[in-house]
């Protein structure tokens, strides 16, 4: 790679976006262009358009000097939500922090889920484990009319949750620590959502998303990750306990593994729960998964 070798004065802003994407390719694969881009916009506090038209600028020494140390972070595997310290979620511009799991696209889905299901103008809704408040925070700004209860067991993680909803002015979000059903009390909602820690103990994919040298630099909480040896534990104890924190008809929704919709659909059933419903992300895999509370 070029980064470092290079006297920043002879490149322009096009030429060091197109060595950023070949440099980022063995780390970010197909997302590479999208990461050079989004490296150079917060350095160069450029739009997207900006990037384009004013591609010919030359970059700064101190510009250069910055994108060479961001870009050796990522290169070492570091997640670019870290780096930057923030990441787009429903069109908000969310703080992470390794504190929190980095939003995905796909969890996308619940809000719209949500969004789509519950017609109440004033519903009373649960987000448990929020990390970032990514879903609670989408929901409450979409209806400023609902009142939603972000939890999380991490102390950490809230504090952050609670940063975005104060930076994004939303204001009819209460936050509450603890795990799962622990913070509610007595309260009844009109739906939980969750996108619970599902991935298994020991799938291969964790090295993926932690990364070879995980002890290098940081990485996502291993336990907004993993739920047990099939990673369902989360799962089993929010569809077994749910129902005694929901209204009379109120819903339950669920991210969840490509793979785990039988399983999810056999413990629903067993459960009590009623007009089971699973949902697609874009990629076409089963991601999402909705249930009416049982009389
Ligand atoms: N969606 C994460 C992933 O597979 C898994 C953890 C979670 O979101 N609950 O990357």
């Amino acid at each position: 790679m070029v980064a470092g070798e290079h006297d920043s004065g002879a490149l322009t802003v096009d030429q060091f976006r197109q060595q950023i994407r070949q440099a980022l390719r063995a780390v970010a694969g197909d997302a590479a262009g999208l990461e050079a881009d989004l490296l150079l916009r917060e350095v160069l506090q450029r739009s997207r358009v900006q990037l384009i038209t004013r591609g010919a600028n030359q970059l700064e020494a101190t510009q250069f000097a910055q994108l060479t140390t961001l870009l050796k972070r990522r290169q070492s595997g570091e997640p670019l939500a870290y780096i930057l310290g923030h990441r787009e979620f429903w069109s908000l511009d969310l703080l992470v922090t390794p504190a929190t799991l980095i939003p995905r696209p796909e969890t996308e889905l619940l809000v719209e889920i949500a969004l789509a299901r519950v017609g109440s103008e004033h519903a009373q809704v649960a987000d448990l484990g929020t990390g970032s408040g990514a879903i609670a925070i989408a929901l409450a700004s979409e209806r400023p009319g609902w009142q939603l209860l972000a939890t999380d067991q991490s102390t950490a993680a809230l504090a952050v949750a609670q940063q975005n909803s104060q930076r994004l002015q939303v204001s009819n979000v209460e936050f509450l620590q603890g795990s799962w059903f622990e913070p509610l009390g007595g309260r009844q909602f009109d739906l939980i959502i969750s996108n619970p820690p599902y991935i298994a103990d020991d799938d291969p994919c964790l090295e993926v998303l932690l990364g070879p040298a995980a002890d290098a630099h940081p990485v996502e909480p291993i336990s907004a990750l993993t739920g047990g040896s099939d990673g369902l534990d989360d799962c089993r104890q929010l569809i077994s306990a749910a129902q005694n924190y929901l209204k009379p008809g109120g819903l339950l929704l669920l991210e969840h593994g490509h793979d785990q919709q039988p399983r999810l659909q056999q413990l629903l059933e067993a459960a009590g729960w009623n007009q089971i419903e699973c949902f697609q992300d874009l990629a076409g895999l089963d991601r999402a998964v909705l249930a009416v509370a049982g009389q």
